[in-house]
């Protein structure tokens, strides 16, 4: 094996271009070296000791054999115990959330973002509190309860100043029963001193995408700005990590790259960072390139298919099991719904990709990141998730009961998670009905709240959550486990 130190704290170290070539490799050499895939597979199988279920999930090596493989047979078992692992440990919940952009303002050269520096016909857009007020007003009437808020990386026009106080209204804004119980953050790489700050504003998980973890293409497709420096960006989760921020977002853009080698990538910064800091990323985002303003996805030759795609999945469901996944509206509604089997465990829903976009009747597209696929309202994705059996899930319940880092892997790993999200997504969903769902939604949903009561396993649990939704019917809110 390449010299690879996973528990360096230097980029270049811990994701190590010879170790991922020699992974490749070594793949490519097994694909279809069926006695080896069995023995991976068994490996990554949900165990049950006594009442605990764990899993133990795989390296990147192992997971890069999977995701090599080419036999029909050993795929198809592939999905099926990506698809058994979703099942035991998230069972049919699924969380929603939705982005918020707060400026477009960017001094970086993203190739592949037309919020890129150069890009000069794309209007530039910079909320003001009273902006952001409007929009979260809006989120909230549309039910939501939890935001990804997202900015460009400009140290004039958003400072962390902005982020903070941005933070600070969007937590402070009580409309109607509605209320902002989790901002994640998606902001550029920064120093321990102001993750220290984000981490006091009281930030659910801070998101990162890497984008490109091949050290010579990052840095064709970041030409210029602060973003060009592979390591600092690199080292982020790092930093961010050292402030105290325990939930950790970390997710490649596929397509600038070749997929197996941002897979095995990947897998080695998860694997850093549950080596050094004992517990892994919190969830992992697998966006595409997608068209946008000033932007060809087309220009990028790295385009993946969709079956491709959601195999990608699978396999990263198999090898980090108690790491959430999300996917955004990128993606159109045929492909989310294969990829909600596979892993994914978050999806946004009636996003606009627009800076101060929820305000604004009509969906504008003049500061839209990118094309949004899934156009669809919260209402219709959440009336679609309950016909497929899915249970739609505002729950926030884990970041501010102080349940995050290792204490929620803690969670995850103890088989109470069943005790937990369950209920908590009962009684979020019940809120929705009740505040913001239309009839149709109302009906389908009460249905399946009274048949899934019956699913959650402890007897006082189960008793406590109907009374607390009978609370719900008469006007209280914010119940939790
Ligand atoms: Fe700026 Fe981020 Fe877009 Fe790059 S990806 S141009 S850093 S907003
Ligand atoms: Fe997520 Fe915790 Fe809620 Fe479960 S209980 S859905 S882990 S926040």
């Amino acid at each position: 094996m390449a010299d690879y130190e996973i528990s360096s704290p230097y980029a270049s170290d811990f994701i190590k271009h010879e170790e991922i070539l020699e992974t490749l490799e070594y793949a490519e050499r097994h694909k279809n070296d069926t006695v080896l895939i069995d023995e991976i597979l068994n490996k990554a199988k949900p165990k049950r000791e006594g009442k605990k279920l764990s899993c133990v999930g795989l390296s990147h090596r192992e997971a890069s054999v999977l995701l090599a493989c080419e036999d029909p047979e050993k795929n198809a078992e592939m999905i099926a115990l990506a698809e058994e692992i979703k099942r035991e440990f998230y069972g049919n919940r699924i969380v929603l959330f939705a982005p918020l952009y707060l400026s477009n303002y960017c001094i970086n050269g993203c190739l592949y973002c037309p919020y890129h520096l150069k890009n000069k016909h794309i209007p530039r857009k910079k909320l003001s509190q009273e902006e952001i007020r409007a929009e979260v007003i809006a989120l909230q009437d549309m039910g939501h309860k939890r935001l990804a808020i997202e900015a460009g990386e400009d140290p004039v026009h958003n400072p962390i100043d902005y982020i903070l106080e941005s933070i600070e209204t969007i937590y402070s804004i009580k409309h109607k029963n509605g209320a902002i119980r989790r901002v994640n953050v998606n902001i550029a790489a920064t120093t321990v001193e102001e993750y220290k700050l984000l981490k006091d504003a009281g930030i659910g998980t801070y998101i990162l995408f890497q984008e490109t973890y091949h050290k010579d293409g990052y840095e064709h497709l970041h030409p210029t700005g602060p973003k060009k420096d592979y390591a600092w960006h690199t080292e982020a989760m790092d930093r961010a990590m050292q402030a105290g921020i325990d939930d950790v977002g970390l997710g490649v853009l596929f397509g600038l790259d070749k997929y197996r080698y941002e897979f095995a990538a990947l897998l080695m910064h998860a694997e850093h960072l549950e080596a050094v800091y004992g517990v892994g990323p919190h969830t992992i985002s697998v966006p595409r390139v997608k068209k946008a303003e000033d932007i060809d996805p087309a220009a990028f030759d790295n385009s993946l298919t969709d079956e491709l795609f959601t195999k990608l999945i699978a396999c990263i469901r198999i090898a980090v099991p108690y790491t959430g996944m999300i996917i955004s509206t990128r993606e159109s509604e045929a492909v989310r719904e294969q990829a909600l089997r596979m892993g994914i465990s978050q999806i946004s829903g009636g996003s606009r990709t627009s800076v101060g976009g929820y305000a604004e009747a009509e969906r504008p597209h003049d500061t839209e990141q990118f094309d949004v696929s899934d156009q669809r309202t919260l209402d219709e994705v959440v009336d679609w998730l309950m016909k497929l059996e899915y249970i739609p899930s505002f729950c926030t319940a884990c970041y501010r009961a102080g349940r995050t880092g290792d204490r929620f892997m803690e969670l995850c790993k103890s088989g109470q998670i069943s005790n937990c999200c369950h209920p908590n997504a009962l009684l979020t969903l019940k809120e929705y009905l009740m505040d913001y769902a239309s009839e149709t939604t109302k009906k389908r949903g009460e249905e399946l709240i009274l048949k899934e009561l019956a699913n959650i396993p402890t007897d006082n649990v189960r008793e406590k959550t109907r009374e607390w939704i009978e609370k719900i019917n008469s006007g209280e809110r914010d119940f939790r486990f």
